[in-house]
């Protein structure tokens, strides 16, 4: 028996279409002007590269790692492991993240960088758990909302595996 399942939440046709069409609305708030697309290392780095491929303006790209230590308190700590390399004053950011789940560390990084004068500072997240929010934050732009589950793939690790998939897969320990 294995200890654990797998099954396909969201294949890799729906999420591409969803990711165009995210692009889409990201274009059209943006004043033909060039964004900085920061991306949340490791788990946006699917998201992150699809959504530039799939916008028809330039961008920037930069990273940041966060680490978020969540105890038994209702909000955790988040450590900044790697912060961004360009300065933002004046620019539109667009924080690229692969899931918002206690709202915790998403909540961090804007309030991390909303002091550096950015011209507009928005969250594009793939996915939501709403119903595991413990800081009230919201995606400007999200892919899709799930149920209160643990995903892997498509950049969501399970103790670093799984990335690499191409779709996002609910992953269970099977009960023993
Ligand atoms: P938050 O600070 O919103 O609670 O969680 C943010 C981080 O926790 C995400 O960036 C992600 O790294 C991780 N995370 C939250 N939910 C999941 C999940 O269902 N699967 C995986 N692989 N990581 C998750
Ligand atoms: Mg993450």
């Amino acid at each position: 028996m294995p200890d654990h399942t797998m099954d396909v939440l969201i294949d890799h046709a729906t999420i591409s279409r969803r990711i165009s069409d995210m692009a889409r609305a990201i274009e059209a708030d943006l004043e033909s002007e060039v964004p900085i697309l920061v991306g949340i290392l490791k788990g946006s780095i699917h998201f992150l590269s699809d959504l530039g491929r799939h916008l028809r303006i330039d961008a920037e790209m930069d990273f940041m790692q966060a680490k978020s230590y969540v105890g038994t308190e209702s909000t955790g700590n988040v450590r900044i492991l790697k912060d961004l390399d360009v300065d933002i004053a004046g620019r539109h950011v667009i924080l690229v993240e692969d899931i918002i789940d206690t709202g915790v560390t998403i909540s961090h990084l804007v309030a991390h960088l909303s002091i550096r004068s950015p011209k507009s500072l928005r969250v594009a997240s793939l996915l939501s758990k709403p119903d595991a929010r413990k800081v009230q934050i919201e995606a400007d732009y999200l892919g899709f909302s799930i149920p209160n589950e643990f995903v892997v793939g498509y950049g969501l690790d399970f103790d670093e595996r799984y990335r690499n998939l191409p779709y996002i897969a609910i992953y269970r320990r099977s009960s023993d």
